[in-house]
């Protein structure tokens, strides 16, 4: 071999030797990316989708609920705003509908195969009443309601029990109650909202109408007990409603609002009197703040310091 056959091996040689490796690393990005694609078809749907979508989400195999039928059912497919829920939906219904005395409706599938049925009442009289499966019940309730004929199944508790008595003694509640014996599990009325857990989807309708025989009861028998409207407790990125366990809004993510010191709930129509910190996107009262910013200059939530921002806040 002579020099220049040598050089022109050589060469090949270190081509190879650069090549190989580049070619490997290629194919190996090439397998995980269509591996990667593989999986992304698992991802879960992403908050924005719209109803329809989340319609037929809810509806795969794995659903026990029907959700679709549930909402014609109701007669809840024309309201005006049916929005997505994780693994359910709500509903705002008008003041011209038959479950008018709810403001919003929202039914959710739980883990558990339950589906929880939460709604947000327009108006109510001030009352509250817990109803619990018998069998699911640890400890005997101090202030429980005896209705000879419900109490092998239910366990039914107010403050105001006399009332109550009166009005569960009624025999179409009786009868309404007997026929829901295996598949509710658990309604609370309190004064602005109502939640039920039942087992099956054909039983959220006779439920609700439950609900609106109790309240019509209620309104006949605390007649002289003015009503008043309710304040929906809204998330203040989106507007999305929370019910009383939500602590994360279930469509943007974002906290529940509340006021980082007195730790109140803030309502729409506090929004007036409330601000946002500047450094972890939190809520306070505005005078709240301010009388905390006066003895600690330090957010109470990041420690950032916000001297700057509370000389801003008292010229506002
Ligand atoms: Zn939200
Ligand atoms: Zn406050
Ligand atoms: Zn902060």
């Amino acid at each position: 071999m002579n020099v220049e056959d040598f050089g022109y091996f050589a060469f090949l040689v270190v081509i190879a030797l650069i090549a190989i490796p580049i070619r490997r690393s290629r194919k190996k990005k090439k397998k995980q990316r269509s591996r990667n694609r593989y999986y992304s078809t698992y991802n879960p749907q992403v908050a924005h989708q719209t109803y329809q979508q989340q319609v037929q989400y809810t509806m795969t195999p794995r659903s026990t609920f029907d959700m679709e039928n549930l909402l014609e059912d109701l007669k809840l497919t024309d309201a005006p705003v049916i929005q997505r829920a994780i693994n359910g939906f709500q509903v705002e219904t008008s003041e011209d509908h038959r479950y008018s005395l709810f403001s919003e409706i929202k039914i959710i599938e739980q883990q558990n195969s339950f589906l929880k049925v939460y709604c947000t009442l327009r108006k109510i009289i001030p009352s509250s009443l817990e109803i619990r499966r018998r069998s699911s019940i640890v400890v005997q309730a101090q202030n429980e309601i005896k209705i000879p004929q419900l109490d092998n199944f239910f366990s039914i508790v107010s403050e105001h029990q006399d009332m109550w008595f009166a009005i569960l003694h009624n025999h179409e509640l009786i009868h309404r109650f007997e026929n829901l014996k295996d598949h509710l599990e658990f309604l609370y009325i309190s004064e602005d909202h109502m939640v039920a857990i039942v087992d099956k989807d054909y039983a959220v309708r006779p439920m609700l109408d439950l609900t609106l025989v109790l309240h019509e009861n209620l309104r006949d028998l605390a007649g002289d007990v003015s009503e008043y409207h309710v304040e929906q407790l809204k998330c203040y990125n989106c507007d999305d409603p929370f019910d009383p366990l939500e602590e994360v809004c279930d469509k943007c993510g974002a906290q529940r609002p509340r006021c980082m010191i007195c730790y109140l709930d803030l309502k729409p129509s506090d929004k007036q009197e409330v601000v946002k910190h500047p450094c972890c996107q939190i809520y306070s009262h505005k005078h709240h703040i301010l009388s905390w910013l006066k003895k600690n200059n330090k957010c109470p939530n990041c420690h950032t310091d916000l001297s700057h921002w509370s000389k801003k806040l008292l010229l506002q």
